[in-house]
């Protein structure tokens, strides 16, 4: 890649702007096309940091620390929606810790008395949480004082997004008619969004491969509760029994919650597939294009890492 040169970068969600902004700081002249600004899958998310549904565990283990470091640094500005926070990951069955939780700060096994009734194991860590709304317009803010510019516009193939020197699809789910790739699925989620108790700290329970998950994310005025992970399922309609549900978990675990109005349901489907797509190949007019999508359940946690080994791809071109 050489300074000025004009890159499109296909997508808008946390892949795309991330991608995005990367380049447009590294000299590139960079325009953004994608039907949703920001993309839907990415402001349905909680978010924490932390991989989830996704592959290959390597890769995961050196994007994801990446990212960490960044969103580190980021967490010193509020204005961004990264704030490092502390809670507890629990489990009904006595597992032991996810690997990736050891490593964090502040981690420790619980006192029994820190564990909400039924819980068998607990532990203590500190970890970034990603207030979605606010972080992707952050990113879209970065892009535009780098000198991005951003299209709205739904493309029917890659190509579409040209002319360019270097295309990057960044389209999540999208990439299963563009790119064309059978191997991606949906994994439907659902959170729900209510006002703020009181709550400071996160809970998230263990809950391995169950569709049903329990995860209290506070960021500050609001909370967002969860969820799901329904394989296969793309449906983007909230669903009533669904977030009764979902309500009714996590009040159990943390009374306050009872209370809470209802402020909104955000609704999303991972972009899941056997491993990540992040490889740069040339189509037949030349151009050449750099896949970065099929980030599961993990998109944001992996978002930093995966931007800048695309950066690192074109530069080395
Ligand atoms: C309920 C839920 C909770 C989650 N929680 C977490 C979490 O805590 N931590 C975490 O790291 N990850 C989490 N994730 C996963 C994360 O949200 C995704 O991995 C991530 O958002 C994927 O980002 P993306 O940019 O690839 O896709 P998207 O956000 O879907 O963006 C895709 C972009 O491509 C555009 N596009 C697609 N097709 C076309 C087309 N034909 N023409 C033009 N534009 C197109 C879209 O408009 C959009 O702008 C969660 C996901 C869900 C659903």
């Amino acid at each position: 890649m050489t300074a000025g040169e004009r890159v499109v970068v296909a997508g808008a969600g946390v892949a795309g702007l991330t991608t995005a902004v990367v380049l447009a700081e590294a000299g590139a002249s960079v325009h953004v096309i994608a039907e949703q600004i920001p993309g839907g899958t990415s402001l349905a998310a909680g978010a924490m940091w932390g991989p989830y549904l996704v592959e290959p565990k390597d890769k995961v283990d050196e994007w994801g620390q990446r990212s960490l470091e960044v969103f580190r640094e980021l967490a010193e500005d509020p204005a961004t929606g990264v704030r490092l926070t502390s809670g507890i990951e629990a489990s009904r069955t006595a597992e032991s810790p996810p690997d990736w939780a050891t490593a964090l700060p502040g981690f420790q096994p619980c006192e029994s008395t820190e564990q909400p009734t039924g819980f068998t194991a607990g532990y203590r860590f500190t970890v970034p949480l990603i207030d979605m709304p606010t972080y992707l317009d952050y990113l879209l803010r970065r892009l535009d004082a780098a000198g991005g510019t951003v299209e709205q516009r739904r493309l029917t193939s890659l190509a579409d997004a040209g002319p360019a020197t270097v295309i990057v699809n960044c389209t999540g789910l999208g990439a299963k008619v563009l790119a064309p790739d059978s191997d991606l699925r949906p994994i439907r989620g659902q959170h729900v969004v209510v006002t703020n108790p009181g709550l400071t700290e996160f809970f998230s329970e263990d809950t391995g491969s169950s569709q049903d998950l329990l995860c209290i994310y506070p960021h500050g005025d609001t909370v967002v509760l969860g969820g799901t992970a329904i394989d296969s399922e793309g449906d983007l309609a909230p669903d009533d029994k669904v977030a009764a549900s979902i309500l009714a978990r996590c009040a159990e675990v943390e009374p306050r919650l009872a209370e809470a109005r209802v402020l909104e349901h955000r609704i999303g489907a991972r972009p899941t597939r056997d491993a990540v797509r992040l490889e740069m190949e040339r189509a037949e007019d030349g151009t050449v294009v750099v896949h970065n999508y099929g980030h599961g359940g993990a998109g944001v946690t992996l978002s930093w890492g995966c931007a800048e080994e695309v950066g690192a791809l074109l530069s080395a071109t």
